[in-house]
């Protein structure tokens, strides 16, 4: 039951914060073999804990509803991520306006915390037709990366739990607001070079996912060419970890401040971020 409510509730946020309109967006939940998921053609804001439908494991209806048209999107992150037991679309209007252009300029996360959470890269996936072809076009990034913009279309994100997929829609969305604001002054400014490998090792150590597991491995991948020598990553590093939820505390330390020795986790991924960003 507390399942069903997490799913109706991260539904009713999508209307609320303005991230869908009509009937878009789905959520999707992994509950043993089965799936609950939004019914289709239901605003958002209509949504209850009993509102939702159940799936089998290859996504056909059991008993009573209509299953959403971009059900195939879902339970091909639910093939590949065995970790992933939610995953939300939505059509958030700044990440939407991006991945409707001709330009990504959140493909780099451009800030320390957002580049721990989400990865060194957050693509833009060419649209494709609904169904077959979008699923298609979605799968090879599914291992990869925990959210993506789907081109002319909207975003896609996914995690161990509802709260944890929202909240890296939510910083996807966050992103392609800043990066648009910051479009007047320049655009934004990429994280430093030299940044890169210490956030890549804090992103390997901070236990937020299997992508986040991957990251050392897949980072050249994702970052093309300009990935950093991973054999030059410190071995022996301090660990760093970051908090479950993509949204851990970091922006609030000050570069400067002179902190006492980390004794917890999350002091020594602030030290960390904050060395990396302001050691050249
Ligand atoms: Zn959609």
């Amino acid at each position: 039951m507390k399942l069903r409510k997490d799913v109706a509730e991260v539904s009713r946020h999508l209307h609320e914060r303005g991230w869908v309109a009509n009937h878009d967006g789905n959520v999707t939940v992994r509950d043993g073999a089965r799936y609950l998921a939004t019914p289709t053609a239901t605003s958002k804001r209509l949504i209850t804990d009993r509102s939702l439908i159940e799936l089998d494991g290859k996504g056909q209806v059991v008993g009573a509803g209509r299953v959403f048209g971009e059900i195939k999107l879902h339970l091909t992150v639910f093939e590949r991520r065995p970790d992933v037991s939610c995953v939300i679309h939505a059509h958030p209007p700044n990440a939407t306006a991006i991945a409707s252009s001709r330009t990504n300029p959140i493909e780099r996360p451009f800030i320390a915390e957002a580049f721990v959470s989400l990865g060194p890269r957050i693509p833009k996936i060419a649209y494709a037709a609904p169904g077959d072809a979008a699923a298609a076009a979605l799968a090879p990034w599914c291992e990869l990366v925990d959210a993506a913009l789907l081109g002319n279309h909207g975003v896609i994100a996914w995690g161990a739990d509802p709260e944890q997929a929202l909240l890296r829609l939510e910083l996807v969305e966050h992103l392609a607001k800043i990066a648009i604001a910051a479009l007047p002054l320049g655009g934004v400014e990429p994280l430093p070079e030299a940044s890169i490998q210490p956030l890549l090792a804090a992103r390997a150590k901070a236990g937020i996912g299997r992508a986040a597991d991957r990251a050392l491995a897949t980072a050249a991948q994702l970052l093309g060419s300009s990935a950093p020598p991973l054999a030059t990553l410190a071995p022996g590093k301090p660990v760093v970890a970051c908090a479950p939820a993509p949204h851990a505390s970091v922006a609030t330390i000050s570069p400067s401040g002179g902190s006492p020795p980390a004794q917890d986790l999350k002091t020594v991924i602030r030290e960390e971020i904050v060395r990396s960003l302001t050691s050249k």
